[in-house]
């Protein structure tokens, strides 16, 4: 199944100068088959480290890391990103939209690096900003919109390469109560009629009662708690 992730002994840290900042420390850790993963704790605890971790974007001091059959953590650089612009989708806190592309490019990135044509790529460019609302606005640039629009943009991007993993690191913690609730719901929406297994780092109560599973990150282990 390419929607269970497995942490295997895995250890992480920082070294900073003269201290060592730990974020996992041996940890053992699965997910399999849920639609909604809620991870919370503490600013600072390591969730977007382990984020990063499990889409392969950073990499262990120790252990093992696998997205179904693959040992991502194995992987050398280049297949990893390969791997990951096939199999996962992100949402970060910060959009991180590029700057220089218009939505509808943005939005369809990872299958622009894939080698899909022009015209495939307009076609499923439209369709998903379709799904997200902003049909408008294919051919705007990021700084042209509001917050709320570019994580809408940001949606339609982590869906394009149809993953069967999204990985979203406190998706709304750059924007108002208001647009949280409209994004948090859009996410929501999106993950359950697309069948995705979604793994969100979150503080939304919403969230944490729609889950069906909630694991917490502290003391450099992660914890069912849900
Ligand atoms: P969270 O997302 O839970 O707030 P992070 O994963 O961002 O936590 O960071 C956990 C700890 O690791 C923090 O103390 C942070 O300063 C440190 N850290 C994160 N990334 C790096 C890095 N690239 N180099 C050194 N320290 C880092
Ligand atoms: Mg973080």
């Amino acid at each position: 199944m390419k929607n269970s992730v497995r942490l295997q002994n895995v250890s992480k840290h920082y070294k900073e100068s003269e201290k060592t900042i730990t974020i996992l420390d041996r940890s053992n850790w699965e997910i399999n088959g849920s639609n909604l993963i809620a991870i919370i704790g503490k600013s600072g605890s390591g969730k977007s480290t382990l984020i990063n971790l499990i889409s392969g974007i950073d990499t262990p001091n120790n252990g093992s890391i696998y997205i179904g059959d693959t040992c991502i953590s194995e992987l050398p650089d280049e297949e990893r990103a390969i791997f990951r612009r096939r199999n996962v989708g992100i949402v970060f806190q910060f959009f991180n939209l590029i700057p220089t592309l218009n939505v509808l490019d943005n939005a369809v990135l990872p299958l622009r690096l894939d080698g899909l044509s022009n015209s495939r790529c307009y076609d499923l460019g439209k369709n998903l900003l379709n799904r997200v609302g902003l049909e408008d606005k294919i051919f705007a640039m990021p700084e042209k919109l509001s917050g709320g629009e570019q994580q809408r943009v940001a949606i339609a991007r982590s869906l394009s390469n149809n993953p069967e993993i999204i990985l979203a690191d406190e998706p709304t913690g750059s924007l108002d109560i208001e647009t949280s609730k409209e994004i948090l719901n859009l996410f929501l929406e999106t993950v359950k009629s697309e069948k995705k297994t979604a793994i969100i780092v979150t503080h939304s109560d919403e969230i944490i009662n729609d889950a069906d599973e909630v694991h917490i990150l502290e003391n450099s282990k992660i914890t069912r708690i849900k």
